[in-house]
């Protein structure tokens, strides 16, 4: 019999890039051929740097001149000013017909395409594939924006702060207005309720739905998910894909040199060292970054701090020399799997993206929460009240670009909490619980293991 063909058509965007990457060198693995389609920009982050897995990659263009991206503008983090961002959604739409192309010049048995392409759906049908939905985010986040969107909640309170509960989500959550973005809380149809709708329904008329999470990380609301949510379609649990990927070789070229951090980080003693790092696509403000410059200096802890930026204007004077020792800043692209794991760590700031989430879940890893947008805002309630393996860093309020709403001193303090005490230490215990359960799953015979190997079998048998 021919051998399997699947085609990943991955969102162009790094929280999408770099999983799907994980799971189409799985995939290779387990002897399936794969094919990966993107845009020639994103080609290096899908690959895996040094990856020997066998895995096609075939581009199409990406529309900027049609929509007025400028050149080069093809994933998250190229998109120059946060009013553009709609652009882009909507040249991300105009890949419909390109993906068509492809479909029929490389004929593969299945599509398996982001949840953000909802018409990969519409493409799928017409040449006759079935088409599976790849979630890049958690099973909780999914169930609690499902819910909101159907019971808008938000409705009924009298401020921004005022705490409202997330009607039928189970473990009473509590959100306010000020974490919804702002496109969430407009009256009447807007472009995102239109889109979520779309993505919905093509959740629904789909072969199936594919979550990086795993059972056990995730169970009541997996369970919800399964029910209520995609009303008894078959979902897969297959991740934490990052534990199929050999440690750091993933993403962009590194801001750093992975033997000096990693001499620098064999240096430190074990559980010392905190790792500041925000992912690929959030900005702060000059001001915030001059704020969290203040409250590591002050916290007295050792750090990593990956700044997406190369001017260093805003960073008071002699900050690095002061530091010199204690704490490394590093300008760009971090090996963040290889830093997250290495003993010397003991905690991590994150903006709660799912990917940077599910590796401090999979390394053990407590969390300082500071989530900025998107669905990070439920990660963090999964992180600090569910699994108990975090603490908020403070109020905050959806932001598209973060400004000074987190002081140097309110950082300092949070940092504390996160590495010092019986709390902390509490948490630590609680994350090498996880970290333990997360590497059983993806071994042979566990959970995400069985999920994935039914999961190509199914593939299989409605490919023969
Ligand atoms: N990442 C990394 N080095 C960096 C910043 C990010 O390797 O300096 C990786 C990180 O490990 C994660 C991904 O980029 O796999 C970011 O995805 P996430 O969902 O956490 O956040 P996003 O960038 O989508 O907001």
């Amino acid at each position: 019999m021919e051998k399997l063909h699947v085609m990943f058509f991955p969102f162009p965007g790094q929280g999408h890039l770099i999983p799907m990457g994980d799971m189409a060198r799985v995939f290779s693995e387990r002897g399936v051929r794969v094919t990966i389609a993107t845009t020639p920009l994103n080609v290096a982050m899908v690959k895996g740097r040094g990856s020997t897995q066998e895995i096609e990659i075939v581009t199409v263009k990406f529309p900027c001149a049609e929509v007025g991206l400028p050149e080069g503008c093809e994933n998250t983090e190229s998109i120059p000013s946060a009013d553009l961002v709609l652009s882009f959604f909507k040249a991300t739409a105009l890949l419909q017909a390109p993906l068509e192309e492809l479909l029929l010049q490389h004929r593969p048995h299945c599509l398996i395409a982001s949840a953000f392409f909802p018409w990969a759906s519409d493409a799928a049908v017409k040449l006759k594939i079935p088409r599976f939905v790849f979630h890049g985010i958690g099973v909780f986040a999914l169930c609690a924006s499902e819910c909101l969107r159907l019971y808008q909640p938000h409705k009924n309170v009298s401020s921004e702060s005022e705490p409202f509960v997330i009607p039928h989500l189970p473990g009473e959550i509590h959100m306010t207005r000020m974490m919804l973005p702002d496109y969430h809380k407009a009256e009447g149809e807007t472009e995102f309720t239109k889109a979520l709708q779309a993505i919905k329904e093509s959740e629904v008329a789909s072969s199936g739905v594919i979550v990086n999470s795993f059972y056990e990380l995730e169970q009541v609301y997996a369970y919800y998910y399964n029910e209520k949510v995609i009303q008894g379609k078959k979902a897969w649990y297959v991740g934490p894909l990052c534990l199929s990927n050999e440690k750091g070789k993933r993403g962009k070229q590194d801001g750093v040199d992975e033997g000096d951090i990693l001499k620098w980080l064999d240096s430190k003693k074990p559980n010392s060292v905190v790792y500041v790092c925000f992912g690929s696509i959030a900005n702060f403000r000059e001001s915030q970054l001059g704020e969290i410059a203040r409250g590591l200096e002050g916290s007295g802890q050792q750090f990593i701090w990956v700044v997406r930026r190369s001017d260093k204007g805003w960073l008071s004077d002699g900050f690095e020399a002061r530091m010199e020792g204690r704490g490394v800043i590093i300008w760009g692209w971090a090996p963040q799997l290889l830093i997250l794991n290495h003993q010397a760590v003991r905690a991590f700031v994150t903006h709660c993206g799912w990917n940077s989430t599910l590796e401090a879940v999979s390394a053990g890893v407590p969390m300082l929460t500071w989530p900025v947008s998107a669905e990070q805002f439920y990660n963090e309630k999964l992180v600090t009240e569910i699994l108990q393996i975090g603490v908020p860093v403070g109020v905050r309020k959806w932001a598209r670009i973060v400004g000074d709403n987190v002081t140097g001193d309110a950082l300092h303090k949070a940092l504390h909490r996160v590495m010092l005490g019986e709390e902390a230490d509490a948490m630590r215990n609680r994350a090498y619980k996880l970290a333990q359960m997360a590497t059983t799953a993806v071994q042979r015979d566990g959970s995400s293991y069985c999920h994935l190997s039914h999961l190509i079998q199914h593939l299989t048998s409605i490919a023969s």
